[in-house]
């Protein structure tokens, strides 16, 4: 199985590595980026039939050494390190994507870099900055497998910092190396399952039919506060069930069940006393 290292650049007390200050006074890490979409690309190889093994998984600032060292050690075929970019220090207009190689490398780790710049390019949207070269990039360096540096938009500037910052962005680089990484081994790129789990999950149309939850949904319906379409079928997918249950367990229709009672018994007992 192909195993491909993981590097999520820094860490979060890693000085001077954030973006200028929002709007609203916050400041993203430069590692939140790498570490969520670190995650992402581990999940989304996974899924691909790759082997992956995350070299610095810690919340410090992990040494490149032994970022490098970890790698060299499991024998990865390939090293993906992830990073945001910056430009100057406040808000400037410098943007898009770019990756890195080190000068000396082969043609199989160029290859591999610009089908990853290709593909987070077109996943993202963003400028493509190309393939550059490096002389003095540590973890590109002394790694001995193919090994990419991806800079995957500037903290220095407003709107890629804006996405930067965004679980879907980050899920975009993620899947765009990932399609990369599958471009160069001549994978068939599989996306995310979401489809079948999200879009049609199993519907039921009477309590009879559900696995569970029968009793709170029976009280809801005695209620009249469910009753389904015109044939009466509930339309129900266990989703909705499960709310049910949880609003149930937390009274929330305790509470309303007494007010309709005493509603009645105030009813009744009026048309009791005007009877
Ligand atoms: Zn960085």
């Amino acid at each position: 199985m192909t195993l491909i290292a993981i590097d999520a650049g820094h860490g979060m007390d890693t000085a001077g590595k954030r973006t200028p200050a929002f709007e609203d006074g916050t400041i993203m890490k430069e590692n939140e980026f790498n570490e969520a979409t670190a995650w992402y690309l581990s999940e989304a190889l996974k899924r691909n039939g790759f082997a992956t093994i995350l070299v610095a998984p810690e919340k410090n600032d992990t040494s490149l050494q032994t970022r490098v060292q970890r790698a060299n050690d499991a024998k990865a075929d390939a090293y993906i390190s992830i990073h945001a970019n910056a430009y100057g220090n406040g808000w400037n207009s410098a943007n898009g994507i770019e990756s890195w190689i080190y000068d000396k490398s082969d043609a199989n780790t160029l290859h591999l870099a610009e089908e990853i710049e290709k593909e987070v390019v077109a996943m993202t949207k963003r400028k493509d900055r190309g393939v550059k070269r490096s002389s003095d990039l540590y973890v590109l360096r002394y790694t001995k497998m193919m090994a990419v540096l991806v800079e995957c938009g500037f903290l220095t500037n407003l709107e890629e910092a804006t996405l930067l910052r965004s679980q879907k962005y980050r899920k975009d680089c993620a899947e765009g190396i990932c399609k990369g990484i599958c471009d160069y081994y001549g994978i068939i790129y599989t996306a995310e399952a979401t489809q079948q789990t999200d879009c049609c999950p199993k519907r039921y149309e009477t309590v009879q039919q559900l696995p569970y939850g029968k009793e709170v949904i029976h009280m809801l319906i005695d209620n009249g506060w469910l009753q389904g379409d015109e044939k009466g079928n509930l339309d129900l997918t266990l989703d909705m069930v499960r709310i049910f249950m949880v609003l149930d367990r937390a009274g929330v229709f305790e509470e309303k069940q007494q007010k309709t009672i005493s509603a009645k018994e105030k009813k009744n007992g009026k048309r009791k006393k005007k009877a």
